[in-house]
């Protein structure tokens, strides 16, 4: 128990800038001059028009979309998209390549064997445990897209550059760095992200989606499994998830007008990843788990020498005020995630944390 807010290194939900929380509780009860909270308006209301055109705005300005884009609102997380993807865009003659870097790659690929539909695994680093990503891939030319997922939340790894799939769409599973750096979008049909990681509170998964591929969707399709009923709708065809795009348009601007922008955000995660990565690759007691050219700017994963000096590390770590720091239950190790919100002094209490705790107990 504490009265004091720790250092959060959670992979999910996770930290979001004090500054965000904080206007969320100062205008929590009386949103912009309306007597109601957030939670209380309708979506069909002015007050509600403006949070969403807000947040679509600012995700066009930072990400510099073009109008070929549309910024979509969907629920059922990330885990939805990767049914709705091969519902939507693959026909009965189509295939998709995937690239399998993980857990939720493997669970994209997932989807797609329960409807039957033809997909190519492309690539695959599942030889050596999803420590690296894979180079040189060879795509097919005709496949319908291609899908990737940016930055494994799980393994601590991430592309640091989008390889050439050669004019075939790239759908792209950003859930966990979506808007940690700036992005070339012609490569992209489709990017989509679950709000908990990088974004706003679970519940909201942020779609962003090129106009040729929603003239590609199935239309005989059920409306809320379509991405078109939500493009033709503003994300307003059924209520939305009011109070999760909201946040995010609070984030979004904290981005903006706080941070300065994708380039500068990009700057500071790479000089947070940078401090916790050095410090581990200088000292014996700890080492990381994925590839250098791998390592991913969003979750550092490592591990201490032995399981019960991982547990120990933990426990000891939350104490101390720091949070979140155990790896996924799926691998063991510890994980720091630092998206966008942890801040450089929570990465220096890390670090100088490590230090002690490799010197107490080698
Ligand atoms: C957390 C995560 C998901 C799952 O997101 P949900 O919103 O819980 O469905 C999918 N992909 C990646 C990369 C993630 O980190």
């Amino acid at each position: 128990m504490t009265d004091e807010r720790i250092f959060n290194f959670n992979a999910g939900p996770s930290a979001l800038p004090l500054k965000v929380l904080q206007e969320i509780q100062g205008s929590f009860l009386n949103f912009a001059g309306s007597g109601m909270s957030i939670t209380e308006i309708s979506h069909r209301s002015g007050y509600f028009d403006d949070v969403i055109n807000d947040a679509v705005d600012r995700a066009k300005r930072l990400l510099k979309l073009d109008d070929r884009f549309h910024v979509l609102f969907l629920q059922g997380g990330a885990s939805l998209q990767f049914a709705m993807m091969p519902m939507n865009f693959l026909k009965e003659d189509d295939s998709a390549d995937y690239v399998n870097t993980g857990t939720w790659s493997t669970k994209a690929i997932k989807e797609v064997q329960i409807l039957n539909k033809n997909y190519r695994v492309a690539a695959s680093s599942e030889d050596k445990d999803f420590s690296y990503i894979p180079k040189d891939i060879k795509f097919s030319a005709d496949a319908a897209y291609v899908h990737l997922t940016s930055n494994n939340t799980i393994k601590g790894t991430q592309y640091h550059q989008f390889p050439d799939t050669e004019g075939v769409p790239i759908l792209c599973d950003m859930s966990s760095d979506i808007f940690s750096r700036p992005l070339d979008m012609d490569k992209f049909g489709m990017i989509y992200a679950g709000a908990q990681k990088n974004l706003g509170p679970s519940g909201t998964c942020m779609v962003i989606i090129r106009r040729d591929m929603l003239d590609r969707v199935d239309k005989t399709l059920p409306s809320m499994l379509k991405y078109t009923t939500y493009s033709s709708k503003n994300s307003m065809y059924n209520t939305p998830p009011c109070f999760g795009i909201y946040t995010i348009d609070l984030v979004l601007k904290w981005i903006e007008e706080e941070m300065g922008g994708l380039e500068e955000m990009e700057t500071y995660n790479i000089k947070k990843a940078d401090i916790l990565y050095d410090f581990i690759d200088s000292n014996t007691f700890y080492r990381t788990t994925a590839e250098k050219y791998s390592r991913s700017l969003m979750n550092v994963t490592f591990r201490c020498p032995t399981a019960d000096l991982e547990k120990k590390f933990i426990i000891t770590a939350t104490e101390k005020g720091l949070g979140g720091l155990k790896g996924h239950r799926s691998v063991g190790g510890c994980r720091a995630s630092i998206y966008n919100a942890a801040t450089m002094e929570g990465v220096n209490a890390l670090v100088e944390f490590m230090d002690v705790f490799a010197k107490e107990n080698s």
